[in-house]
């Protein structure tokens, strides 16, 4: 079994890198891709923690971008190669546009009339700071009575303190990642438009034809009908199924590594091997 979407506590998931490795060893995968959004801090440390245990890591990273007027997470995967160099210093330009994000979201939330400042946050991010941070600092703080309700009640797109990031547009990114020797795969196209199949098809032509070479097929939030749909996309438009169960550790107590929600995944090695294939074999 393999997971091709994960997330240490470099971004805003709550296990260490080396905690991460050790689950993954525990629940007996044999390849596990680290894609934390906007760093690849945590693929970096969880690499030593890997070597020697039989476990493949893939170097990944999850990006919010801009399509079609919404915000579109896309994963970047480098199977193969590290990204080349100057995509590390992009990725910090990246960091900036969230650091001022968090800015103006204390901002909104000061006004809203809460007692919280950037800095207490930042102490709960590493590498970034992000809006699951936000939320444990609301629930400890007595706002919110989980991280759930901290997202419906401020967080959410759709909440009173949303405000929004400055996100790249998905064919910059899809090109950055294909320019570093990378694979782009649409994270959980269940979010790109709900249950809007026809309209699901279209972005994934207009993605494909952007350069995208895989899709995230297999995800926790994915029902048994729409992974058949997206796997039939994926065959139409030739693109990699790619899928993991985006584990969050504590952040998402519901979603397991590798198996995903209620045993909802089990991916098999193939997955991985069809990824390489397309980033051009390694
Ligand atoms: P950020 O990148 O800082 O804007 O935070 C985005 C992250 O917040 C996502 O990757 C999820 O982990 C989490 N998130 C976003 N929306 C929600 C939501 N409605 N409920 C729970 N978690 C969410
Ligand atoms: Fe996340
Ligand atoms: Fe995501
Ligand atoms: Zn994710």
């Amino acid at each position: 079994m393999i997971d091709l979407h994960s997330h240490t506590d470099e971004s805003d998931g709550t296990f260490t890198p080396a905690e991460l490795v050790a689950e993954a060893l525990r629940v007996g995968l044999t390849a596990l891709a680290i894609t934390d959004h906007d760093t690849m801090r945590g693929y970096e440390m969880a690499v030593p923690h890997a070597a020697g245990t039989g476990l493949e890591l893939i170097c990944g990273i999850e990006l919010s971008t801009r399509f079609g007027g919404a915000s579109v997470h896309l994963l970047g995967y480098f199977p193969c190669h590290p990204p080349a160099r100057d995509f590390r210093g992009w990725l910090d330009f990246l960091l900036e546009s969230r650091r001022d994000r968090n800015r103006r979201l204390i901002d909104r939330l000061q006004a809203l009339g809460l007692d919280i400042t950037l800095a207490e946050v930042e102490t709960r991010g590493r590498s970034l700071t992000g809006r699951p941070h936000f939320a444990r600092i609301l629930v400890e703080k007595g706002y919110a009575k989980d991280i759930q309700d901290a997202f419906d009640q401020y967080l959410d797109e759709s909440a009173k303190g949303y405000v929004q990031r400055h996100e790249i547009r998905i064919d910059e990114a899809i090109q950055r990642i294909v320019a570093a020797g990378g694979v782009a795969s649409l994270a959980h196209p269940v979010r790109v438009a709900k249950n809007d199949w026809a309209r699901v098809a279209e972005y994934v032509e207009a993605l494909a034809g952007m350069g995208m070479r895989a899709l995230e097929v297999y995800h926790s939030d994915h029902s048994p009908e729409s992974v058949a749909f997206y796997l039939s996309l994926a065959k139409r438009f030739g693109l990699a199924p790619t899928g993991g169960s985006d584990f969050h550790g504590g952040n998402k107590p519901k979603i397991s590594l590798g198996t995903g929600l209620r045993n909802n995944l089990a991916l098999p090695e193939e997955i991985l091997a069809g990824l390489k294939k397309v980033s051009g074999g390694c």
